[in-house]
């Protein structure tokens, strides 16, 4: 993506960061190194989230009845959020030294997937604190600045949210116009509304971003109290789903911020915020997980249990495909999250293609997951006193914030075949007019001058040399196949459209599901491979689940790769300007 047209995808660039597994499944290679063996879980977080699992259960299943109300009253009573603050739920993330519980990422999303399996708004208000709110402090503040905060908001004393979005500025998040002035004592008068903040209404501590025009950059973060003179928040918003969730305008009038709470460089803002919303996306992951666990339970129960035409309907087989298909994408979309939160917690730098696939795959699995448990308890599921029609509200948001799913899939794809053009500029110039020759030409991984190509760079790798439990040995060759055949539609976009590929989203958008399909596969098989050398009772069970989701990710690789050449985009080209044109639907009866 260009300057321009940044977006609320973009990475922190971080300078001379080897490319990350996907940016090098788009060159053909499968790092096996950094996907197999599966990572296990560290001991500590293992006995720690035993713990904290039990006493979110016990409290949080203690209040069902409350919490429907509080979707009902679209608030959380402060008494209620004093019980997630007395069960340390604010402090997840932040180190001991400053009072918190320091939990990995992993862990951290296991908390959340916990949570959200009893309800999304309590994972809101907590991950909205932890994953975005105050995770700039964490990543980009100075030591006196954790000194001064980090305690109380590991206490919950000071509740924390993330102030990026204004009308004007969604997507575009470069667009904002809140604007900081510096004063001549080195502090900052700010100014603008930003809409849409979640714990807008209960946050006492914000962290901010401003148009500051400096010779250092454009925009800039800011920490900011609730209680300053100035900054106000307006009613909760009304919401479809998560309503219990606070949702609200802050508003900044004059605010006077000291020089002391400029967060990470001047200049440098959105930098600060990609790299809070790339890091906070396995939270979000996470509580789609517990979504999908607690929809499996619910529909099980009710296939179970309701009876008709003489028996129970989880023996009919359209019911029973369902509950298999919400599992695989389960394990597809648990496999993926928590692979990624290891990644974060193994100090990889170059996450953020992983992560944005993570959170598209988990949030549009869990989406798929509510509608199919709403339809396995028919009638019921359409009735409020059960509880799929909540969960169907409160999971929609998951592709809309923390960077749309359209905007994510086109930072997947840009981001893959920049890395990819990278290296084909590379091989150009150390091979002459090889990429240029009509006849030698290219096809880089198909022929002669590829394979020759492949020998000298290992541009276009594709063998998983990990020795993978026999059973799944002939799933890898799927992405062995598929890996190759990303390089070479990679390669064939870029030799069609040059730069001019950032404005061919239909492309992108094949090329993003064909990246998905990978590295979620590749997660998967990882996952189903350690179960098997664990001798894991459910290991022959995640085989199968690893099996259904390779085939099923086989003919959609496939038919994404063959429409790369032949395709219908022209013909929705021309409906979609007819529609706009019109205004309208265009055709009727009469
Ligand atoms: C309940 C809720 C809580 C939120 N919490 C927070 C918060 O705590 N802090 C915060 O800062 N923000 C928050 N947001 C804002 C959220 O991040 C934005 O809504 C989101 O980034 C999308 O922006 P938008 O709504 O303006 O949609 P738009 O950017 O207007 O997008 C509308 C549609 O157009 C598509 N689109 C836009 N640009 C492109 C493009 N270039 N190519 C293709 N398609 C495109 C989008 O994918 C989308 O489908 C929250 C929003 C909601 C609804």
């Amino acid at each position: 993506m260009t300057s321009d047209t940044r977006t609320q995808a973009e990475p922190a660039p971080a300078a001379n960061d080897p490319p990350g597994i996907v940016k090098q499944l788009f060159l053909g290679r499968i790092l096996d190194e950094s996907l197999f063996p599966y990572p296990r879980i560290r001991e500590r977080d293992r006995e720690m989230l035993g713990a904290i699992t039990e006493a979110v259960d016990d409290f949080l299943a203690s209040k069902s009845a409350d919490l429907k109300r509080y979707d009902r009253q679209a608030e959380q009573p402060e008494e209620f959020i004093q019980g997630l603050r007395d069960m340390g739920l604010f402090s997840l993330i932040i180190p001991e030294a400053h009072g918190g519980l320091e939990l990995s990422n992993g862990a951290y999303a296991r908390v959340l997937a916990q949570t959200s399996s009893h309800d999304s708004s309590v994972s809101l208000t907590i991950g909205a604190h932890s994953s975005i709110g105050m995770k700039g402090l964490l990543l980009f503040g100075s030591d006196e600045q954790k000194q001064r905060y980090l305690p109380r908001l590991a206490s919950g004393e000071l509740i924390a949210a993330f102030c990026l979005t204004e009308s004007g500025a969604g997507s575009d998040a470069g667009s904002i116009r809140t604007r900081a002035v510096r004063n001549e004592d080195g502090s900052w008068t700010l100014d603008g509304e930003k809409i849409w903040i979640t714990n807008g209404g209960i946050a006492v501590f914000y962290t901010v971003f401003a148009r500051t025009d400096t010779p250092e950059g454009k925009i800039t973060a800011f920490l900011v109290e609730a209680a300053w003179p100035g900054v106000s928040h307006g009613p909760h918003e009304d919401k479809m789903g998560i309503r219990a969730s606070s949702t609200t305008t802050v508003a900044f009038d004059g605010v006077r911020v000291p020089q002391e709470n400029v967060l990470g460089p001047v200049g440098k803002g959105f930098k600060v915020a990609m790299a809070i919303l790339n890091s906070g996306r396995t939270g979000l992951g996470g509580g789609a997980v517990g979504g999908i666990r607690s929809l499996l339970r619910l529909a099980l129960a009710q296939a179970s249990e309701r009876r008709q035409f003489g028996k129970p309907i989880a023996e009919f087989g359209l019911v029973r495909e369902k509950l298999a298909r919400m599992a695989v994408d389960g394990f597809a979309a648990e496999s993926t999250v928590w692979m990624v939160a290891h990644l974060i917690d193994s100090g990889a730098s170059d996450y953020s293609v992983e992560a944005a696939i993570s959170k598209v795959f988990a949030s549009e699995a869990v989406q798929r997951a509510s509608h199919e448990a709403l339809q396995i308890a028919g009638g019921n599921g359409f009735m409020r006193d059960f509880p799929y029609e909540q969960i169907t509200r409160d999971t929609r948001i998951l592709s809309i914030f923390e960077g749309t799913n359209e905007i994510l899939r086109l930072y997947i794809a840009l981001s893959g075949l920049k890395s990819a053009g990278a290296i084909l500029g590379e091989l150009q110039s150390a091979l002459g007019d090889i990429f240029n020759h009509p006849i030698k030409g290219f096809g880089v991984l198909g022929d002669y001058t590829g394979r020759r190509v492949r020998a000298a760079t290992g541009y276009g790798t594709d063998r998983i040399e990990y020795p993978l439990a026999p059973p799944l040995r002939k799933l890898a060759t799927v992405y062995e196949k598929y890996a190759v055949e990303l390089a070479r539609v990679s390669d064939a976009l870029l030799r069609r459209h040059g730069k001019a590929i950032a404005d061919q989203q239909h492309a992108q958008k094949r090329v993003a599901d064909i990246a998905i399909d990978l590295f979620v596969g590749l997660c998967t098989l990882s996952r189903a491979d350690y179960l098997l050398s664990q001798n894991d009772p459910v290991a022959a069970t995640a085989v199968e689940a690893a099996t259904l989701f390779t085939r099923d990710a086989r003919r959609r690789m496939a038919r994404n790769v063959r429409a790369v050449e032949r395709n219908e985009d022209a013909l929705l080209e021309s409906v979609a300007s007819t529609l706009l044109k019109k205004q309208a639907y265009p055709w009727d009866v009469i």
